[in-house]
């Protein structure tokens, strides 16, 4: 069977459903109550004022809800949402056409807010601060700009990888909120949500199993459920219940902890092949075939969330966790050498 792997490229995610089941409320996203407490605020203030909201950013790992706290955001101000992202941003000219396209109060959109290019990223810097944009007229010696004034918006930037943003990017964003992993009881919430949308039957139990081996992930707990509605209903009687979701994560090689393939991958490759640690994470990600942003991104955080990994000045070590997840007892290790 494929790999279950349904935060690894966006792109083959399915579009349509995600918006289908997307939260479009803040009474309808569940967990990061800190987040959203202070985020109705900020609405609620820059409704009263009749000011545009200040520019948010988002960080966090893929699947928590950056984007649709986005949607969220502008559908609670009641202004129109314009998406973009930072490799799409080619040019100023991009840019710019996004800017000046914008009504008073929209928010802007934009994924992967480190992949921006640096002229396009400076050419945001007098869009958000004082909204102005300079554009270029002719080319050669007869070159001139003009200053072109925009309707104030909002910008909000989401992005895995906070710490490859530039200082003078992120300083721009007076609001700033770091997502965290949802715990079971949240995701078991965001579990039964989506198979009333789906028009699913499902019982606690087994919303349970799929909250639980979801990686701290709404992304994923979907994604899970979809896939048991998959097997209930070609090999079971429709109805989503404990002995189905359980025959069903074993076949898409979902653990008891919620780890997928790969995540089992790195932890045995640096217990078999480099005794545990430490072991730069280049060298992993060569050992496992896998891009380093991918691993520092999206399996290293939950890794070391769930205490099987941890950063050490001279690298990654896995845990004594770690040994006990795959069965190994740490002292014997030296037998995996022999
Ligand atoms: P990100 O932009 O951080 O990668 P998304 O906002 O696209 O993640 O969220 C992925 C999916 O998970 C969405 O389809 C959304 O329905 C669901 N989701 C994310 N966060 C929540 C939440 N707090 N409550 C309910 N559903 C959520």
């Amino acid at each position: 069977m494929a790999d279950f792997d349904p935060h690894k490229n966006k792109e083959t995610i399915d579009r349509d459903f995600e918006e289908q089941i997307r939260p479009r409320e803040f009474t309808q996203f569940s967990g990061q109550d800190k987040i959203t407490d202070n985020l109705k605020v900020f609405v609620k203030a820059a409704l009263l004022r009749g000011d545009s909201l200040d520019h948010v950013l988002l960080h966090g790992p893929p699947g928590l809800g950056k984007t649709t706290l986005a949607h969220i955001i502008a559908h609670e101000l009641g202004v129109g949402l314009r998406i973009t992202s930072g490799p799409v941003l080619d040019k100023p000219g991009d840019l710019a056409g996004l800017l000046t396209g914008l009504e008073t109060g929209d928010v802007l959109f934009i994924d992967e807010i480190h992949r921006l290019s640096p002229v396009v990223e400076e050419y945001l810097y007098s869009a958000m601060e004082d909204f102005t944009i300079d554009i270029m007229l002719d080319k050669g010696p007869g070159a001139r700009s003009v200053q072109i004034a925009l309707q104030p918006f909002t910008l909000v930037g989401a992005t895995t990888r906070s710490g490859l943003l530039t200082a003078p990017l992120r300083a721009r964003f007076g609001i700033q909120c770091h997502l965290e992993y949802y715990d079971t009881p949240v995701l078991l919430q965001i579990v039964h949500r989506s198979a009333s949308i789906l028009q699913v039957e499902i019982d606690n139990q087994a919303a349970h199993e799929i909250a639980s081996r979801s990686r701290g992930t709404p992304r994923i707990a979907n994604a899970l459920l979809r896939r048991v509605r998959d097997f209930a209903q070609v090999k079971g009687s429709g109805i989503i219940d404990n002995a189905i979701t359980q025959y069903a994560l074993d076949a898409l090689n979902i653990d008891k902890r919620g780890l997928d393939q790969m995540d089992n991958k790195i932890l045995s490759t640096i217990i078999h092949k480099f005794r545990g640690g430490p072991v730069g994470i280049g060298t992993i990600a060569t050992a496992v075939s896998e891009e380093i942003g991918t691993l520092e991104e999206v399996y290293e955080p939950f890794l070391i969330k769930e205490g099987l990994l941890q950063r050490t000045p001279r690298g990654r070590e896995a845990t004594q966790l770690a040994y006990q997840h795959l069965g190994i007892i740490k002292d014997d290790q030296s037998k995996l050498f022999s």
